[in-house]
C-alpha cells in the first residue's frame, strides 16, 4: 500500500442545488481499510511513530470510530501491537458496529474506559506496554491528549495542495469547500493548507457534534499548533456552522436519511448519518438559506463506509 501519493478523484455530481456546480472529492476511496480521512491521518501517525522509534501504538475512540478501525487495520498489516482505549457512549452503552468488529478481528487489544477516567486508563496502558518491553506511541500525545496535534493536522494541509492541482486539471477554481467537522482536525488542516497557498476559497466546516464556540476553540488550537502561532488573518479563515448538529454526535433525522438515499440514487455514493450524510444535508440547507447560486462547490467525502452499512436498512 502506498497511499502517500494517491490522489482521490474529484468529479461533478449529478445532484445539484440552486444551479451550483457541485463537485465531490472521494476520500472514501482511499485504497486502504474502506478509506476515509482517517487513512490519511493514521498514515501521518505511523510515519511519526517510525521516525521516533516507537514500536506499539495506542489509539482512543468509541466503537463506531473510523480512526480506531484504520489504526487497528494498519498496525495489523505492519505487525505492530495495537491498543484501543474505548469509552462507552454518553448513555453508558457500548454498541457493536462494523468498525468495532473490524477492530476486534484485527486483533487490537480493546481496553474499555469511562470518559471520566481516560487519562488514568492511558497511563495504565502505557505502563503495561513498558512492562512488556515495548515503547508505546499514544496518538494524541500526553496522557491528557495533548502535544501531537500537528502530526494529524499535516495530513489535510497537504491535501489542499492536491485539490489545487486537481483544480488546474479540471480548469476551474472552487468558491467553497464543505466538509464534516468532528474534532476539526481535517478542517484545520485544509485551512492551514489554504493559508500556505495564499488561497481565497471559503472552507466551511459543518459541525456534526459540537457547538460552534467549542469547535472554534479546538480548530484555532490546531491551527496554532501547526504554525506555532495564530494570527487574526488565520482566525478569520475559520468558518464553522452548527445549525445542523441536531442534538449532537450520532443524532440524525429523516431529512438526513432522505438525502443519503437521494445521493445513493443520483450518484451511487454511500454516506452515513453521523458524518458525511449529516454534513451534506447541512451544506444543502446552508446553500438554500444563504441563497448561494451558480458557484463551484466542493464537498469533501471524508469516508465512513462501514457506517453506511450499519445504517443501510434505515434509508
Ligand atoms: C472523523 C471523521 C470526520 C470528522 O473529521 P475531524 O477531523 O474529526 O473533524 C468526518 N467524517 C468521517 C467519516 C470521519 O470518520
Amino acid at each position: 500500500m502506498e497511499i502517500k501519493n494517491f490522489n482521490t478523484p474529484i468529479y461533478k455530481l449529478n445532484y445539484s442545488i440552486n444551479n451550483n456546480r457541485l463537485f465531490i472529492k472521494r476520500d472514501d476511496l482511499l485504497p486502504f481499510s474502506f478509506g476515509g480521512n482517517k487513512v490519511r491521518i493514521a498514515q501521518k501517525y505511523f510515519e511519526d511513530m517510525n521516525r521516533n522509534n516507537y514500536d506499539c501504538i495506542i489509539a482512543y475512540g468509541n466503537s463506531r470510530s473510523n480512526l480506531c478501525r484504520v489504526i487497528a487495520n494498519m498496525s495489523k498489516s505492519k505487525g505492530i501491537p495495537c491498543y484501543v482505549i474505548s469509552p462507552a457512549d454518553d448513555s453508558g452503552e457500548r454498541h457493536e458496529s462494523n468498525n468495532s468488529i473490524i477492530v476486534e478481528k484485527m486483533g487490537a487489544r480493546i481496553i474499555p474506559c469511562l470518559k471520566t477516567n481516560v487519562s488514568q486508563t492511558v497511563t495504565a496502558v502505557i505502563d503495561e506496554c513498558k512492562k512488556e518491553g515495548l515503547n508505546p506511541y499514544y496518538i494524541y500525545g500526553d496522557i491528557f491528549g495533548k502535544g501531537n496535534e500537528k502530526v494529524a493536522v499535516q495530513a489535510y494541509a497537504e491535501v489542499f495542495f492536491e485539490v489545487k492541482k486537481q483544480e488546474q486539471e479540471l480548469g476551474l477554481e472552487f468558491d467553497y469547500i464543505f466538509l464534516a467537522c468532528g474534532t476539526g482536525t481535517t478542517l484545520a488542516g485544509l485551512i492551514c493548507g489554504s493559508y500556505n497557498f495564499g488561497n481565497e476559497c471559503e472552507i466551511i466546516g459543518i459541525s456534526i457534534a459540537r457547538e460552534r464556540q467549542h469547535s472554534y476553540k479546538v480548530v484555532e488550537n490546531y491551527i496554532e499548533k501547526y504554525f506555532g502561532e495564530i494570527t487574526s488573518e488565520l482566525r478569520e479563515k475559520v468558518k464553522i456552522e452548527d445549525n445542523w448538529r441536531l442534538d449532537g454526535y450520532g443524532h440524525y433525522n429523516n431529512k438526513i436519511l432522505e438525502i443519503i438515499k437521494e445521493i445513493l440514487t443520483t450518484d451511487g455514493i454511500p454516506m452515513d448519518p453521523t458524518y458525511t450524510g449529516k454534513a451534506f444535508w447541512g451544506m444543502n440547507e446552508l446553500l438554500k438559506k444563504h441563497q448561494i447560486i451558480g458557484k463551484n462547490i466542493l464537498f469533501l467525502h471524508t469516508g465512513g463506509t462501514p457506517l453506511f452499512f450499519d445504517n443501510l436498512k434505515k434509508i
